[in-house]
């Protein structure tokens, strides 16, 4: 079966990324259809759950912590919009071995930024935070201030509502099957043909295999992340009154591991990995945008991402600087 009517935007994959560009499409005025392919509420993407960490702390890539500035708005516009609350600040500490910059370039990262934060030596690290044991070779940390949590699940729901009370449609427990190019583009459904003057890709963990349906070859992994939760020997020590969301650069072989307060259970104490995004028109039909490569750390900056994304549908240039985004800096185009 397909539909007369020629959408302006037609976003593929309603997780967070996907939710957001859809709510930015639609407030920009452009008629918008969001497809998912499973029943909503789904729990197979990457976007389900109860917290994600929000930080504007991120080392030496400061693009990214220039974007958090805007996103901590967003969501506190979120928040007033669904009158609820998304966010809970408990800030973040941040947590390095000797012998790397990484806290160093975190503090100038977040004093260029302005945004407030605690240096503390290995002394005063273990002083504060008795509740963690480090190694030997620590050097210290920066508590980033800003940081904290995201209630995921909540979040989502609402960006849909809001989605969906703007006039924008979602049409969940439908998957895209085709993707056929042109000035207008058709996207296949198990259930019908829509058509649409620009489609955008956020399809999450399902990126590489329907890149390569569009002649993209993109070195994406998926990988299944594994959560941990520990249990607290102590009951109210890792509460989120008096503890903050932490990460440790290195902390298994070149990867950061990281860790929430007690919030999404009761005495239970959670964990994971983190890399690079990618935010680009397609190289043959710029009609065609693509949002990947989230991996672990995509949540926290999804409304600026979603405004970004809208913003290449619909033919308008982003103010920020998206050279870090690319897509040709590692596909090969088989077009
Ligand atoms: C355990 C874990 C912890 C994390 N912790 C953090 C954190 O602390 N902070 C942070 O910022 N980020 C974190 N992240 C990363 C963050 O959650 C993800 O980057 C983000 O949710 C990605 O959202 P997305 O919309 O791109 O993908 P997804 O949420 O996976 O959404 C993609 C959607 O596309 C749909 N889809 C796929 N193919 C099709 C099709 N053919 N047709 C229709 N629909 C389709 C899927 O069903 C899915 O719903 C974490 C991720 C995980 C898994």
């Amino acid at each position: 079966m397909a539909e007369e009517r020629v959408y302006d935007v037609i976003v593929v994959g309603a997780g967070i990324v996907g939710s957001y560009t859809a709510y930015h499409s639609c407030r920009a005025g452009k008629s918008t259809c969001l497809l998912e392919q499973f029943p909503l509420p789904n729990t197979r993407g990457s976007s389900h759950g109860q917290s994600r960490t929000i930080r504007s702390a991120y080392g030496d890539k400061e693009y990214y912590t220039k974007m958090m500035t805007k996103a901590f708005r967003m969501w506190r516009q979120l928040e007033e919009l669904s009158n609820q609350t998304l966010f809970k600040q408990t800030g973040l500490l941040c947590i390095g071995q000797k012998g790397i910059n990484y806290i160093d370039e975190t503090a100038t990262c977040l004093q260029k930024n302005r945004t407030p934060f605690r240096r503390l030596n290995d002394g005063q690290l273990r002083d504060t935070y008795p509740m963690l044991s480090f190694p030997q070779d620590i050097g210290g940390a920066v508590l980033d201030l800003s940081g904290g949590l995201i209630l995921a699940g909540r979040a989502l729901t609402a960006i849909q509502n809001q989605y969906r009370k703007l006039g924008g449609l979602l049409k969940d427990g439908e998957r895209m099957m085709e993707i056929i190019p042109g000035k207008i583009i058709s996207v296949k459904t198990e259930a019908r043909l829509y058509r649409a003057k620009a489609v955008v890709l956020c399809v999450g963990p399902w990126a590489s295999k329907i890149l390569t349906s569009i002649g993209l070859d993109v070195s994406l992994q998926t990988q299944r992340v594994k959560v941990c939760y520990w249990k607290e020997k102590v009951k109210g020590t890792f509460s989120s009154r008096q503890f903050p969301v932490f990460s440790q650069m290195n902390a298994v072989g070149p990867y950061l591991v990281y860790g929430v307060p007690c919030e999404e259970y009761p005495e239970l104490v959670k964990n994971t990995p983190d890399e690079d995004y990618i935010l680009d028109r397609h190289p043959s039909w710029s009609n065609i945008v693509i949002g990947a490569g989230f991996s672990g750390h995509g949540f926290k900056l999804a409304p600026v991402v979603g405004e970004i994304l809208s913003k290449l549908a619909i033919g308008l240039t982003p103010e920020e600087d998206l050279s870090y985004f690319r897509l040709n800096r590692f596909t090969k185009s088989h077009l």
